[in-house]
C-alpha cells in the first residue's frame, strides 16, 4: 500500500477524456469507462513500480510460497509487455502460452495486479463522480471492468455497495443477488457476521464464492476499505474451510456479459 500510495502521488488524477455524452452511452451500454488503449500507461513508471511491488512480495515467503524465488534475480518487469497487461486487463487472467513454463502465474497475476493498480485507481479517482449509481448496478466494476473482492453496507440506509478489486471504485448493488453468478435464489444466498455485527461473509451456494463486507453503521471511527480488504484476512481462511473461494478465482472469470 506504501508503494502504491507514492506512486498514486506521482500520477495526480488524470485527465478524463470521455464526454460526458460518451460517458452515459457507456454507462447505458453496460460498458467499463476505461479501454486498455484510453489508459496513459507511463511504461518506466509501471516498471518501476513492478520492481519495488516485487521487492515487497520477496519480503514475505510465508504468504506467497517458494514460488516468490523465482523473481528474486530477474523481478518480473521482463514478463510484463503491452500483450500481457491488456490480456489482464480485459480478462483479469494471462495470455495463454505467453509465460514460460517455470513462471508462477497466480504469483505473476498478483504482481500485475498490485503494479496496475495505482494507474487504475488514480482514473478511477477521475471517473467515478461521473457515474450514476443508480445506473450501473452490475456485477463488474463501472471504471475497469474488474470483479468486485469487498463490499459495504452504507451509514445511511445499509444499501450494498461493491468495492472493485483492480481500481478501488464502489458501485451500489442490490443486497439480494450475487455478484459473482447473479443468483437472485434466496435459497442458495446467506451471510454469516461476526460477533459485533461489524463483518459478514456472503455466501453463494450456487457458485461457491465469498464476499466480504463490512457494516459501516456499526463502525465507530473511519474507515479505510482497502485496508480493511488486508485486515480481515481471517475471514478469508474462514470463508475457505467452508468450501467458499474468492472472486479471483473459477466462474467470475469466464462470465460472457462483460463488455470492453
Ligand atoms: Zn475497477
Ligand atoms: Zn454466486
Amino acid at each position: 500500500m506504501r508503494v502504491q500510495s507514492e506512486a498514486e502521488q506521482c500520477l495526480g488524477v488524470p485527465e478524463a477524456a470521455l464526454t460526458s455524452k460518451a460517458i452515459n452511452a457507456r454507462i447505458e451500454q453496460g460498458q467499463p469507462l476505461l479501454a486498455f488503449d484510453e489508459l496513459d500507461l507511463n511504461w518506466p513508471l509501471l516498471l518501476d513500480i513492478s520492481e519495488k511491488v516485487t521487492g515487497v512480495f520477496i519480503e514475505y515467503p510465508e504468504l506467497f510460497g517458494p514460488a516468490i524465488e523465482s523473481f528474486k534475480e530477474t523481478g518480473a518487469g521482463h514478463l510484463l509487455t503491452k500483450e500481457v497487461v491488456k490480456t489482464w486487463l480485459k480478462d483479469s487472467s494471462l495470455p495463454s502460452g505467453i509465460v514460460a513454463d517455470n513462471v508462477n502465474e497466480p504469483l505473476l497475476e498478483s504482481i500485475i495486479q498490485a503494479t496496475l493498480s495505482p494507474f487504475l485507481v488514480s482514473y478511477s479517482k477521475a471517473l467515478l463522480g461521473k457515474v450514476d449509481p443508480e445506473r450501473w448496478r452490475r456485477r463488474y466494476c463501472p471504471v475497469c471492468g474488474g470483479d468486485p473482492d469487498f463490499a459495504f453496507l452504507d451509514k445511511e440506509d445499509g444499501a450494498r455497495w461493491l468495492l472493485c478489486s483492480r481500481c478501488n471504485a464502489e458501485w451500489l448493488f442490490q443486497r439480494l443477488e450475487c455478484p459473482y453468478c447473479g443468483s437472485e435464489d434466496q435459497n442458495t444466498l446467506a451471510y454469516f457476521t461476526n460477533d459485533e455485527g461489524l463483518y459478514r461473509l456472503y455466501v453463494c451456494e450456487q457458485c461457491k464464492q465469498y464476499l466480504k463486507a463490512i457494516d459501516l453503521r456499526q463502525a465507530e471511527s473511519e474507515v479505510s476499505l482497502p485496508l480493511e480488504r488486508l485486515l480481515t484476512l481471517d475471514l478469508d481462511a474462514q470463508a475457505q474451510e467452508r468450501g467458499y473461494s474468492p472472486c479471483s478465482s473459477g466462474s467470475a472469470r469466464s462470465r460472457g456479459d462483460k463488455a470492453g
